[in-house]
């Protein structure tokens, strides 16, 4: 089992705007940031929720998870909570997974959804036994009770809200299987290999990621060690691989 609070595997990038928690969390909430599938861009929305709202369009969401294919990114620390899902904020952790709430339910088998999430599942369950909070689809979620919802479960069952993510076809049953097998193992999981995982390091300007879009460097302050996250699920450490000379440039900023 991971441990999502340990700074030094999962560095925090917390949001602009999150504030003192009344209570302790009992509703881990679920949402798709409604960006295409990207691997590595789970550290980018983390870090444009640290934006002030005049830079993002007015909006001042942040989460406490945020995961993508290859990568998952503490947000928010538990005893923080942020502004997510409407009516439901004071007492839910928030994870957001990059991808888009319209995918159908063959998207959601696709490789890159399988590994986000897998991380998701992960980090819910690492909560879930701090928390004690059951490994259940809370459906809807009306402001009692416990469990696992997303966000299309608050805004039906408290009213609040509009947003309808992970949208209709986010795979639940599957999902919250994954996430109770992770609280009581069925048998120890031998090293996983995980090959669509593309990246590669260079000495000079630490990790970047491949993806749609450009790389980001890193700053040496926030560099994430994937091998430690990796190596806390049974993954075996990414490789390095040979990337295109275009990424190489791209990183470069030529
Ligand atoms: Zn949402």
């Amino acid at each position: 089992m991971i441990d999502f609070d340990n700074p030094k595997v999962y560095p925090p990038i917390p949001p602009l705007n999150q504030f003192v928690r009344p209570a302790r969390p009992r509703v881990i909430v679920i949402h798709t940031t409604e960006n295409s599938e990207t691997s590595g861009m789970a550290r980018n929305v983390a870090k444009w929720c640290q934006l002030p709202p005049n830079k993002r369009g007015g909006a001042v969401s942040g989460s406490h998870a945020y995961v993508d294919s290859l990568a998952t990114i503490r947000g928010a620390y538990d005893n923080m909570y942020t502004w997510n899902s409407k009516g439901a904020n004071l007492e839910s952790l928030h994870i957001e997974i990059v991808g888009r709430a319209a995918q159908t339910l063959e998207e959601w088998n696709d490789a890159y959804s399988f590994h986000a999430l897998d991380k998701a599942a992960i980090v819910a369950a690492f909560w879930c036994q701090k928390h004690g909070i059951p490994a259940t689809h809370l459906s809807p979620y009306d402001g009692s009770g416990t469990g696992i919802c997303g966000h299309a479960d608050v805004t039906a069952g408290t009213g609040q809200g509009s947003h309808t993510d992970p949208g209709p076809n986010f795979p639940w049953t599957t999902f919250i299987r994954r996430v109770q097998e992770l609280i009581e193992p069925p048998v120890q999981q031998p090293e996983k290999e995980d090959p669509e995982m593309e990246y590669w390091k260079t000495e000079t300007q630490g990790t970047f990621l491949v993806g749609a879009g450009s790389p980001i460097p890193y700053t040496a302050d926030e560099r994430v060690d994937y091998d430690a996250q990796r190596k806390a699920v049974g993954f075996a450490p990414i490789r390095t691989i040979k990337v295109p000379d275009r990424w190489v440039e791209a990183a470069k900023g030529k």
